[in-house]
């Protein structure tokens, strides 16, 4: 059990980090969970959080048992971050574990794509994790050490057709959780990256999403999707390995909570993955 410490959890409002902040909860965490809870990017062409979906999330972790706090900030300000922490701070005492999780993810070919596809995606995915660490980090030495963990993606992993500003973020996130973990570790600070595979969220399940699995079979989507494409598209994902098309967010969570226990006091620097099976593709 956790003897109510305290977790942060950002992109909380929804998706992998509302399943990780009731998980936290259940574990006897106190949670705070940060979000923009509005448009992040127009170059994404899926629906945004909401507000209700923060709030949402709220009830949840109180139903699990756990205090909540909610923080709205975007992450790409270090300065909103920073009084999104000390809130936080305000409000529970300190800050024991940092899941750094919000992000976005758009898809165009780099021979096509907008400078805003680009932009955003690297200044949020990648630079906002480093103000989200950047804050965090003297919290946690503060309180005597503490967790990190970042989410980065299989993405981080190998090269996405038309989908390289994501791919650039994720890969980036692995070196600066490598190299947090290189500079924090004297703190009794652990910095470890999450990699979900393809998790059933708002996320992934979007028409550019289905148009970059259409081109990736080696087919040209037609402009605006008919529902058929869309089906066939869905079709075309692969089974994973453990027989799934998709891994729930409730079953990345498990892996979060391991990484920030007692447990894992000897584990920093690495990945690890929750792919349904995805991973046994992937090099090393
Ligand atoms: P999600 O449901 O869209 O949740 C992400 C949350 O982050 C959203 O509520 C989003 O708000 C928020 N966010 C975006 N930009 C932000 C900013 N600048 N500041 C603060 N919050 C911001 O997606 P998810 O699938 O749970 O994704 C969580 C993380 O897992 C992301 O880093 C994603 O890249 C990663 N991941 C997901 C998958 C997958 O298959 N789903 C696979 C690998 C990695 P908006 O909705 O307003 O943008």
């Amino acid at each position: 059990m956790s003897d109510g410490r305290v977790v942060m959890i950002t992109g909380a409002a929804r998706g992998i980090g509302r399943a990780t902040a009731i998980a936290f909860a259940e574990a006897g965490y106190r949670v705070a969970g940060a979000d923009i809870a509005a448009l992040a990017s127009a170059a994404m062409d899926y629906q945004p959080a909401t507000a209700e979906d923060l709030a949402r999330t709220g009830e949840l972790v109180e139903e699990a048992g756990g205090e909540w706090l909610p923080v709205v900030f975007d992450q790409r300000d270090i300065a909103a971050v920073r009084n999104g922490f000390a809130q936080a701070v305000d409000r529970f005492g300190g800050i024991d574990v940092v899941f750094a999780n919000a992000g976005i993810q758009g898809f165009a070919p780099l021979l096509e794509m907008s400078d805003d596809l680009w932009h955003d995606q690297i200044d949020i995915n990648l630079t906002g994790t480093a103000n989200v660490l950047r804050v965090a980090a003297p919290l946690l030495i503060e309180r005597g050490g503490g967790r990190i963990i970042i989410t980065s993606s299989t993405q981080g992993q190998h090269g996405t057709l038309d989908g390289s500003g994501y791919s650039a973020s994720k890969w980036g996130l692995i070196g600066l959780m490598k190299s947090a973990a290189l500079e924090l570790g004297r703190y009794g600070i652990t910095v470890n990256a999450l990699i979900p595979g393809l998790i059933d969220t708002p996320l992934t399940r979007h028409e550019d999403r289905y148009a970059q699995i259409i081109r990736t079979a080696g087919n040209q989507p037609t402009g605006e999707l008919a529902e058929d494409e869309r089906a066939a598209a869905e079709g075309m994902k692969k089974k994973l390995p453990l027989g799934v098309p998709w891994v729930e967010p409730e079953d990345v969570a498990p892996l979060v909570v391991f990484l920030a226990s007692d447990g894992a006091r000897m584990v920093t620097g690495t990945s690890f993955a929750a792919t349904g099976g995805d991973s046994a593709n992937i090099t090393a």
